[in-house]
């Protein structure tokens, strides 16, 4: 399309940059050229190395911004007559950050990179312009992208309420027939014909066995829901923290033993009694050392240690830390493995004992620990170098509480 007289140029220029003089407009008008464009047709390449810079002189056309395969395209903004873009991406020297499209028949105005660098350099009001534009642009964007995380965060939040709920009610409802289930068995085994025979006996051992174990996953589907509900009221008791660690090791001794792992304790002697609710603390500190065990080949080893610490805001806590020789734990399941029913790997391949190498859970354990830690003003994280079923590079779990959890 052959440029039209440069007035044209100038009265759009002075619309798309307001303030400047009308020798800046007249030169920028004569590096600028016009192009025509049908409905549809890609300005800007979201992803490419491009370098022209466009001032829309008439017609309308989309900025969009791909999000994901699921949710595709979004739209950022609409562009009119005086609009310009593809600028960004010019001052960046980066690949285009969203793709523009006309959605009619379009005129625009065109500058290449190399003259859109002069007039920049050459005219600062141009240039504070644009940047006030692009700025107010980016602001928009922002304020976009966080009313929609503040619409996924509450959706998020609604689905994790649905699924507590859920497991509250898959608890309970598994709860009654398992009760009735155990009563049977007991009844069972007082009869003389099976108490004197020997297979019907292991029969009715098998039984009871797998409904003890339901027992423990049903009862900690409700300690997770008890202890994710905002309504938890933590009543702090003093703990005597040191022998509760040594009594929860005590009770692994044997299974441990089973698979020659050595369970080491080492307290700090300076370690402090805290306050806190003790069935909570008993629970995270049970299920960090059942993990241990589990993710440790025979023949490892677990430490487990306890020391005074300066938490946050100068208030006086203490570390417990359970150290493994295990098959350790990718730094991007890191976080995750708190997540309720977060597993790492192929859950069908896990043995299914409790504390044999790599045994099965419900995935419920370390969401129970960070939901003790988050009652009591805790924390809890992990180290480790990474999973390595050859070198067991091993995880170290920290759990850190305040002695003082209120004042925390
Ligand atoms: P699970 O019932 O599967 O053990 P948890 O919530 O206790 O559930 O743990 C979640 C996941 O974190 C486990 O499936 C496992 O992959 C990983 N994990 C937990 N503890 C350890 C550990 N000490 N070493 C390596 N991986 C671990």
């Amino acid at each position: 399309m052959s440029d039209p007289v440069a007035f044209d140029k100038v009265s759009l220029l002075r619309l798309a940059f307001k303030g400047l003089s009308d020798d800046e407009l007249q030169e920028m008008a004569t590096v600028t050229h016009l192009s025509a464009y049908p409905p549809d047709h890609v300005l800007c390449h979201e992803g490419a190395y491009e370098d022209i810079f466009y001032i829309l002189a008439d017609g309308n056309a989309v900025t969009t911004k791909h999000i994901s395969e699921e949710e595709g395209e979004r739209v950022l903004r609409m562009a009119g007559r005086g609009d310009f873009f593809g600028e960004m991406a010019l001052i960046q020297n980066a690949p285009r950050s969203a793709t523009v499209r006309t959605t009619t028949d379009c005129t625009v105005l065109e500058m290449g990179k190399k003259d859109f660098e002069t007039m920049l350099s050459r005219s600062p009001r141009m240039a504070i312009s644009i940047i006030r534009s692009t700025l107010d642009r980016m602001r928009a964007n922002d304020q976009m992208a966080i009313q929609d995380l503040q619409r996924t965060n509450k959706i998020l939040r609604q689905l994790d309420r649905n699924k507590l709920e859920f497991i509250q009610v898959a608890a309970h409802e598994l709860r009654t027939p398992l009760t009735v289930l155990k009563g049977y068995v007991n009844v069972l085994r007082s009869f003389p014909e099976i108490k004197t025979n020997a297979t019907l006996n292991e029969v009715i051992g098998g039984i009871n066995k797998g409904a003890e174990r339901m027992h423990e996953v049903v009862n900690m589907m409700l300690d997770v829901t008890r202890i994710d509900s905002e309504t938890l009221k933590l009543v702090a008791v003093p703990v005597p923290l040191r022998s509760m660690i040594n009594d929860i090791a005590r009770d692994f001794a044997k299974s441990a033993e089973e698979r020659t792992i050595v369970v080491n304790i080492d307290h700090d002697p300076e370690t402090p009694n805290i306050n806190g609710d003790p069935t909570l603390i008993q629970k995270a500190i049970y299920h960090l050392i059942i993990n241990a065990i589990k993710y440790t080949p025979d023949g490892g080893t677990v430490t487990i240690r306890t020391r005074p610490i300066t938490m946050e805001r100068n208030t006086a806590g203490v570390e417990i830390s359970v150290r493994d020789s295990g098959i350790g734990l990718d730094a991007e399941h890191h976080e995750l493995v708190f997540e309720k029913f977060y597993q790492v790997g192929d859950v069908a391949i896990h043995s299914s004992g409790k504390t044999k190498f790599k045994g099965g859970g419900p995935g419920l354990g370390l969401a129970i620990v960070k939901g003790v830690a988050r009652a009591h003003n805790g924390k809890v994280w992990v180290e480790s170098l990474g999973h390595d079923e050859v070198n067991f590079p091993g995880s170290c779990f920290y759990l850190h509480l305040p002695i003082h959890p209120s004042q925390s």
